[in-house]
Formats: C-alpha cells, sequence, structure tokens
C-alpha cells in the first residue's frame, strides 16, 4: 500500500521517544540527517559549559580539579558511556581522540601477541584507523603488517599468524554492520585480539562488548551521542586485560601516582592507564550532557524506531524516486544494517548540496555515496516524508544541476 504523510504523522502521535526531540536544538525549517557526522546540541549544553567557565574556571579555579569533579570526568563519563556499549563500571574512560586511542590501543594488542605480525582490518574502513595502525608499523619497525579484508572476506582473513582483528562495527559509508560475535569469537579462536571501533554503533543500536567477550574497543562522542564538536572519544579495555595492556603513550595521568611526580613511569593497572595527559575539560565537561540524555532512554527503543525510520525512508526512496539514478547500497536486512543508509548517485554531491540547501542535511562520501544518519532521539517519522519530498523535488526541478551546487568545501 502507498504511504501518505499522513502514516508519518500517526506514527510521531504514537512514538514513546518523541519527547526527546524537545531537549536538542534543531534549527526552524531543518531535517537533520547527519548526527551520524556530528549529533545536534542537546539544550542544555549551553548550560553546562556556561557553568564550567563561569563558576568552575571562572571563580572556583584550580580548586575544580577536586571540587568540580575535573580529574575524575575521565571515568565518570566512561561509567555512563559503558552502561550503553555492554561494558562494565570500571572498562571505559573517555580522552583524546578516536584515531590516538586506536593507536594506543592496537600498540598494547601487538605487545600481548609479541610472535604475531598480522593486524586484520577492513582496507574501506574510515581511513584514520588504518592510518593511525600504519603509522604504528613504521614506528614499531618490528615488521607488522596489516592484512586487508573486505565485508564477507574477514573470517577467512583470521588465521593463526593474526596478532590483532582490528575492525570498525558499522561501516561509515556503506552503513553495513559487521557480526561483533563471531568474528570476536574466530580471533580468539586462532588466539588473536579483537579491537572494535564503534564510532557509527554508540547510541545507535545496542552493543554487547562483554557478551560478545571483545578484548577492546573505541569510538566517537561527538556522533550519535551528540558530545559536541571534538569531544573525546571513548576507550574500552575489558577488566582480564587491565594491568597487562599496556599503551605507549605513558604521560602522567595513566602513572600509577601522578600527583608523586616520581622520576620514572609506573603503569597504572586500571582503565585510567589508556588516558594520556590533561584533557581539555570544556569539551569533555559539555559531553556529559548528550551521554545524560542517554541514561534516560532504552537503547532497545532506541533501535526499533531507528530500523523503522530507515526502512520508510528506503521505502519512499523507491516508491518516490524511481526511475532516478539512486541505489540504496546499505543492505535492507536488520542484522547487516546500523543507523544510516547511503545511497549510490553520479551526481550525488550536487544533489546533496540542493538538498542541504532544501533545509535536509546529509553528507557526501567519495566518490558518490549520498549518507543519511538517522538520530531517534530527535528524528521523526514525519521528517522522512518531508527529506524525501524535498529530494524529489530537487530532481523533479533540476534544481541541484546549477553551478553553486558544484563547489566543493574543505569538509563534505
Ligand atoms: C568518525 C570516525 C573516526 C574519527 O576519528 P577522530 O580521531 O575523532 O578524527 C574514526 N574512525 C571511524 C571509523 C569513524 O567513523
Amino acid at each position: 500500500m502507498t504511504l501518505t504523510r499522513n502514516d508519518f504523522v500517526e506514527l510521531d502521535k504514537n512514538d514513546p521517544m518523541a519527547h526527546f526531540a524537545d531537549e536538542f536544538h534543531i534549527p526552524e525549517g531543518v531535517i537533520y540527517l547527519d548526527g551520524n557526522s556530528l549529533g545536534a546540541m542537546p539544550k542544555k549544553a549551553m548550560a553546562r559549559a556556561r557553568k564550567v567557565i563561569e563558576q568552575e574556571w571562572g571563580h572556583d579555579l584550580i580548586k575544580s580539579w577536586n571540587k568540580a569533579g575535573w580529574f575524575n570526568l575521565i571515568e565518570k563519563l566512561g561509567d555512563k558511556t559503558a552502561t550503553l556499549i555492554g561494558a562494565n563500571k570500571g572498562e571505559v574512560i573517555h580522552c583524546d581522540s578516536t584515531g590516538l586511542n586506536l593507536h594506543k590501543l592496537v600498540a598494547a594488542a601487538l605487545d600481548m601477541r609479541p610472535d604475531r605480525k598480522v593486524i586484520v582490518m577492513e582496507g574501506s574502513n574510515f581511513p584514520t584507523d588504518n592510518y593511525m595502525v600504519q603509522g604504528l608499523i613504521r614506528q614499531l619497525g618490528r615488521g607488522h603488517e596489516i592484512r586487508f579484508a573486505e565485508d564477507g572476506e574477514i573470517l577467512g582473513a583470521i588465521s593463526d599468524d593474526v596478532a590483532v582483528v582490528c575492525l570498525t562495527h558499522v561501516h561509515y559509508k556503506t552503513g553495513h554492520l559487521h557480526d561483533m560475535d563471531a568474528i570476536t569469537k574466530k580471533a580468539h579462536d586462532v588466539g588473536a585480539l579483537a579491537i572494535w571501533d564503534l564510532c557509527h554503533s554508540a547510541g545507535a543500536l545496542p552493543v554487547d562488548l562483554n557478551g560478545s567477550n571483545v578484548d577492546m574497543a573505541v569510538g566517537c562522542t561527538y556522533k550519535y551521542l551528540n558530545g559536541g564538536p571534538g569531544s573525546q572519544a571513548f576507550v574500552f579495555v575489558a577488566k582480564r586485560h587491565q594491568g597487562t595492556a599496556v599503551q605507549p603513550l605513558t604521560g602522567w595521568w595513566s602513572h600509577e601516582a601522578p600527583f608523586a611526580f616520581e622520576r620514572d613511569y609506573r603503569p597504572r593497572t586500571d582503565i585510567r592507564q589508556m588516558s594520556t595527559g590533561t584533557e581539555p575539560i570544556l569539551s569533555l565537561a559539555v559531553s556529559e550532557v548528550g551521554l545524560d540524555i542517554f541514561m534516560r532512554a532504552d537503547m532497545d527503543e532506541i533501535r526499533k524506531k531507528s530500523l523503522k525510520l530507515t526502512d520508510l525512508f528506503m521505502q519512499l526512496i523507491e516508491e518516490q524516486l524511481d526511475g532516478y539514478d539512486f541505489k540504496i547500497v546499505t543492505p535492507m536486512q536488520h542484522d547487516r544494517r546500523g543507523s544510516q543508509v547511503s545511497i549510490s548517485c553520479n551526481n550525488g554531491f550536487p544533489i546533496m548540496q540542493a538538498l542541504i540547501e532544501a533545509g535536509v542535511v546529509g553528507d557526501f562520501r567519495a566518490p558518490d555515496i549520498m549518507r543519511f544518519g538517522f538520530t531517534p532521539l530527535y528524528v521523526s517519522y514525519v521528517n522522512m516524508w518531508d527529506a524525501v519530498e524535498r529530494l524529489r523535488n530537487i530532481m523533479e526541478n533540476g534544481s541541484w544541476d546549477r553551478p553553486e551546487f558544484k563547489q566543493v568545501g574543505a569538509v563534505t
């Protein structure tokens, strides 16, 4: 049966999560489908930033390291994130960027498997993961190599010469979802360690790191977790590896007794060993606001709505844009995808620019992918209808073909 706009209005009326949208600032008229790249701003972020600047920094100054809990914020936030990714208290902290943390984890894991030289990675992964490991290998100079494999080839690439399997759970471009459980099990069967990047999973779908016996993980907080631009990443090390897994960026925050100011390094044996040094507190503090919204939401409900939004979006694309050069590359199967829909299209870049101009914000990933992210906390069902309608208008009137939509900025 063909859908009408009213079907979507009805779905919104019956959506148990609809009230969360009020907690985010979305500019008037904008349909924001890019929360997988930069999450929307929680309205309370401003008050939190103001408090950190005026009170904690402005008034309390250095006392805030204790009084406002600045020093322990990395663990406090980590314990909250842990509840979203199937980890326990004391297994997660927030610090540094995803890339830096991945460097630390892979270095620590390689030291735990000194006789093995191979790291299995997905060649088409978000490049920084591969770049960081390539840099690490060069720096170590111990003859490590990356064995690149694509979706469908991963299990076959995991043999008993592998030290580490390092993959991103949901693919940034296509949105395909790897079987964390099966891949981690295969890694362990051959004696390797499994490191997962959760950049496009945390806050997008339920993740069960300990349920899958994962060894280590990292992820962004500025995407689905709405932490703010450049907010610190999180890093997970399973309890059983803490004390054995030692990362090499051995700054004072990871020292057993940072305020003893000893001459020589002694690693902590808890998750804080994964930190390095003084964190940008403003960013860290503000990112807690987004996390606190998740503490009141049910991850299973989020997943349910996400799948429904993406199912409907794909259905509308097929119904209403039949005859144009759009091909959905995200798997249809629920257990094979995250919370995004990617569409390949030859003129994807100017079409996306025209769409953004029309108030539907997605993004473009070279060479030909139009990418739409679905964040159930603040995206509504009627947004699906309106977004596809605006896209259809752009296609019908050909406005995407205007020269201004073909200029490429520094960030796509
Ligand atoms: C977004 C993303 C990153 C970002 O890394 P930064 O160090 O924060 O710049 C890394 N890996 C993946 C898979 C991502 O999707």
